[in-house]
């Protein structure tokens, strides 16, 4: 049975103290009303990874993310942060490939899957993301586009690493901007992923993968996402800056 996860991306969002106090009044919130079939995962900016990791110690279905990991081990790179650095501070989770990432910093697929390879060496699970713009959309290249960003950024992986990631469709022109993709569209889209990677590495690893919707999804929207047969959960942006909104979401798998 694949997990079912939703994932905070608190983006540059909330300084040291702003962060902390979210993430306990999530935990806690999480404590008294999630029941456990559902894992939660707080992707936060690196100044405060260390400190949720310590506050999430206890809670085995509560865990820590960073948004982004170098390709390199470690080396000349001012103002980077190694996947090992990001693993040492209690993280499990890291966030590879957001469309903020491929748009503002330029990350190619190429890049990406380095990215990927340095993560899982170093024991942490990426949340690769995937997904179109509006334009590539109305040019009915939504699917080769999905496809290639699978191909090129994650499939060159044997089946061992392969199983250990998770999985984002993210149409970029529903990320911040209130717009979701109708349940119909985002489960098209995710059964087209698990076609693909069942083709690559056989029904069980595709059966087993946790495919995360992402874009705009709110406490109202959620239920009839998650309802999806392909779609396990969800990667939440603004909804996760609110406590009772990133909850009342994880509460959609009680
Ligand atoms: C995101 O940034 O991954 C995201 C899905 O953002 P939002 O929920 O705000 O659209």
């Amino acid at each position: 049975m694949r997990k079912k996860i939703v994932a905070g991306n608190w983006k540059m969002n909330l300084d040291y103290n702003e962060g902390l106090g979210l993430f306990s009044e999530i935990i806690n919130m999480f404590k008294d009303e999630a029941t456990g079939k559902q894992q939660a995962v707080i992707c936060s900016p690196f100044i405060q990874l260390h400190s949720l990791a310590q506050l999430a110690k206890g809670y085995t279905n509560v865990a820590v993310g960073a948004q982004n990991a170098h390709q390199a081990e470690s080396g000349a790179y001012t103002g980077e942060i190694s996947a090992k650095m990001i693993k040492s501070v209690g993280a499990e989770y890291v966030i590879l490939g957001h469309s903020e990432r491929r748009q503002y910093f330029g990350e190619s697929n190429e890049l990406l899957a380095a990215k990927t390879d340095t993560a899982l060496k170093n024991d942490l699970k990426p949340i690769f993301c995937i997904g179109e713009t509006l334009q590539e959309r109305e040019a009915e290249e939504h699917f080769n586009i999905i496809k290639s960003q699978l191909v090129e950024g994650v499939f060159h992986l044997d089946e061992t690493d392969f199983a250990k990631l998770v999985i984002a469709y993210e149409p970029v022109w529903a990320i911040g901007t209130g717009v979701t993709a109708s349940s119909d569209q985002a489960q098209e889209i995710h059964a087209f992923i698990r076609i693909e990677i069942a083709a690559k590495y056989g029904q069980e690893i595709a059966a087993n993968t946790t495919i995360l919707y992402g874009g705009s999804c709110n406490p109202k929207n959620a239920p009839e996402l998650f309802a999806q047969p392909d779609i396990d959960g969800g990667l939440i942006g603004g909804a996760s800056l609110k406590s009772r909104d990133f909850i009342d979401i994880v509460k959609v798998f009680n």
